[in-house]
């Protein structure tokens, strides 16, 4: 029996088009994430990345191809299946600021799928909210305070946590960890594979750092003008990696220092 994957992406492409004409974001895009797995996306900057979470976390619509969560064509849902690709499928992306509405509470904010899901009360939602904060290191005094009396690190913490509260399938970084400072970069990394590994979700991982990908990544599809060009499995690592501009990505990546990120 063929193995039912997490996430498959078909022969997605993406036309942006404006009064300037059009332009190829993405081209003939084919992968796969299963179940658990941690999948990077790596590539220069207007590779098409972003256009791929987007796609991905159902916040645009493909030119053409299809998407599958869980085997199920992603164009062919309900409204009701629509709501469990919602649940299913998390987003976080790389300044937490943008993620806040203004003057909402960090509680509130960790209490709002639950209660717009309708799975449990203010009160216990309440609860799950605090238990939320825990798992990332926050404690419950934190529920009271507002996104601007935290540093971009704690808040990326809150922003993971909330990704996770309703046990997504797959959880979408799109360059979440880029922001920060190395150190407050690490821990978040540590973060997200502990609860990686708590939890179960696939992951894709979207950086334009190949070191990370190789310390954390399973497989990794290289995005070149919006094609992929080359899949890497990092059990062998980007030295194994055969086309010229994944090579030279590698020798970018090289100029960073590995050996203070060895986290996990
Ligand atoms: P990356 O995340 O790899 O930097 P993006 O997916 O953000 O790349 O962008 C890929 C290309 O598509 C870029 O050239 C960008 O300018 C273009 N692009 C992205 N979003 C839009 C849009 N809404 N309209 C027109 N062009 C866009
Ligand atoms: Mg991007």
């Amino acid at each position: 029996m063929k193995e039912v994957c997490t996430l498959e992406v078909n022969h997605i492409s993406k036309i942006y088009r404006d009064d300037g004409g059009e332009f190829h974001a993405l081209r003939d895009i084919n992968l796969s994430v299963h179940a658990g797995e941690c999948v990077g996306i790596v590539g220069q900057s207007g590779s098409g990345k972003s256009t791929l979470a987007r796609l991905v976390s159902k916040r645009i619509e493909p030119t053409e191809g299809e998407i599958l969560l869980n085997g199920i064509c992603r164009g062919k849902m309900n409204h009701r299946a629509l709501n469990a690709y919602f649940k299913d499928v998390q987003m976080v992306f790389q300044s937490p600021f943008d993620t806040f509405s203004p003057r909402m509470t960090i509680g509130q904010y960790l209490m709002e799928p639950f209660l717009n899901y309708k799975i449990c009360t203010k009160k216990e939602a309440r609860d799950k909210a605090t238990s939320l904060l825990e798992m990332v290191g926050l404690n419950a005094r934190d529920l009271h305070k507002q996104p601007d009396e935290f540093s971009g690190g704690q808040l990326q913490r809150v922003v993971i946590a909330r990704a996770v509260a309703l046990r997504p399938k797959l959880i979408v970084f799109d360059e979440a960890t880029s922001a920060l400072d190395v150190t407050i970069q690490k821990q978040i990394i540590e973060l997200i594979m502990r609860l990686r590994k708590d939890h179960g979700f696939a992951c894709m991982f979207i950086t334009h750092d190949l070191a990370l990908t190789e310390l954390i990544c399973d497989r990794v599809f290289v995005l070149h003008e919006g094609v992929i060009i080359e899949e890497v499995c990092m059990a062998s690592g980007f030295s194994r990696a055969n086309h010229q501009h994944t090579q030279k990505l590698v020798y970018t990546a090289q100029n960073f220092s590995l050996e203070n990120r060895k986290c996990v």
